[in-house]
């Protein structure tokens, strides 16, 4: 006889209510042009190659387990101590410890919308999320945030999926207005954004999470950091994983974080192409937010009495089966009608344009 043992009932009562992340599609096989993930179209530098492969020939030892080298380069580069930083797996992991830490009683807040992982940290820790809805304007409205009283706020900047940057001055409002921790998600901030960095000089109450998945074309390998008062790392550093980065990762993001040139130029490109797309959008008419951000998100339109919620779906769907891949948040109001595109290199983009030219045609 099998002995039985019911895990969906025995899990304690919050991770039964979970409702898990959902990451955008992995399709599998070729021929995509895949826009879907912001993740980056240039390969990373060369030199993280060469970085990683010193690395195998030691795999049979543990990493070093608090990412010194980089903590300490990262913490140069900004002016500040390797005390200051801390490294995660993926941001994605930071993000988790930080919910871990410091959220309790009211909860946490976010804006709606904004990145979609910060329900499920909170889920997972059994807290809850308050939200603060934006409206169509997607701009910030500081008293809401403070009235949230959330115990940490967490704030994309620039938003996602919007691509709306909130300037230093609007973070710093912030920060004077709220009472817990204000998390400034910068994932994104390299493609246009100004940095919330320098005010950790007089907040303490500020931590700058950023990641090398986007800038530094490294989402396949998990790392991302943060950056806040040194009693802030220190206890995040008691919840991290021990050795939460293996050895190549550890020497891939020092190798990208090293050639500046590399990053300088991939990133300039992608802000390049995504200028040169949203211009494309303008030109058909379609209402695109302002992005500093490796994406788009723009509102199609193609003249029919369709709901704008069953345009964007149309699209989608249209420019999926040409092996076109976009994302299209359909669960709320300010996002049903829209679609994402993350930039690609130039060909990709051009693939993208043709397709919404056909469906335009098609229509
Ligand atoms: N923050 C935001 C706003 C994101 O969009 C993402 C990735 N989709 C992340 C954080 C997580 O990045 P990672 O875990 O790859 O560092």
């Amino acid at each position: 006889m099998k002995k039985s043992f019911d895990a969906a009932a025995k899990a304690l009562p919050h991770i039964q209510d979970l409702h898990p992340y959902v990451p955008g599609e992995q399709p599998q096989g070729e021929g995509w042009v895949k826009l879907n993930t912001n993740e980056n179209p240039y390969p990373p530098s060369p030199k993280v190659g060469e970085a990683a492969s010193v690395e195998v020939e030691k795999l049979r030892l543990y990493p070093e387990p608090l990412s010194t080298k980089l903590r300490q380069a990262i913490g140069a580069r900004y002016g500040m101590s390797a005390k200051n930083v801390i490294i995660g797996n993926g941001s994605d992991n930071l993000l988790d410890l930080i919910t871990r830490c410091f959220v309790s009683g009211p909860g946490a807040g976010h804006t709606v919308p904004s990145y979609s992982l910060y329900p499920v940290v909170c889920g997972m820790s059994g807290q809850q999320l308050v939200d603060l809805p934006f409206d169509r304007s997607m701009q910030l409205n500081v008293e809401a945030m403070a009235a949230t009283d959330a115990k940490v706020f967490f704030l994309t900047n620039p938003n996602a999926p919007t691509g709306v940057a909130f300037s230093p001055g609007e973070i710093e409002d912030a920060l004077k207005a709220i009472d817990g921790l204000l998390v400034v998600d910068e994932a994104y901030v390299d493609f246009g954004a100004e940095t919330a960095i320098p005010l950790l000089q007089d907040y303490e109450n500020l931590i700058v999470v950023r990641t090398f998945s986007k800038s530094y074309s490294l989402a396949g390998m998990r790392v991302g950091y943060a950056l806040a008062g040194a009693g802030i790392v220190n206890v995040l550093d008691r919840v991290r994983d021990a050795y939460n980065l293996d050895r190549i990762a550890q020497a891939a993001a020092l190798a990208a974080f090293e050639d500046v040139e590399y990053f300088e130029a991939q990133r300039k490109k992608v802000m390049a192409t995504r200028e040169a797309t949203r211009e494309e959008l303008d030109a058909l008419g379609w209402f695109t937010y302002p992005s500093a951000t490796n994406f788009l998100f723009t509102e199609p339109a193609d003249g029919s009495d369709q709901t704008g919620a069953e345009v964007a779906a149309d699209l989608f769907d249209f420019l999926k089966e040409r092996r076109v891949l976009v994302r299209y948040f359909p669960n709320h109001p300010l996002t049903c009608a829209f679609i994402r595109v993350s930039i690609g290199t130039d060909a990709q983009m051009q693939a993208f344009i043709e397709g919404i030219q056909s469906w335009l045609n098609n229509a």
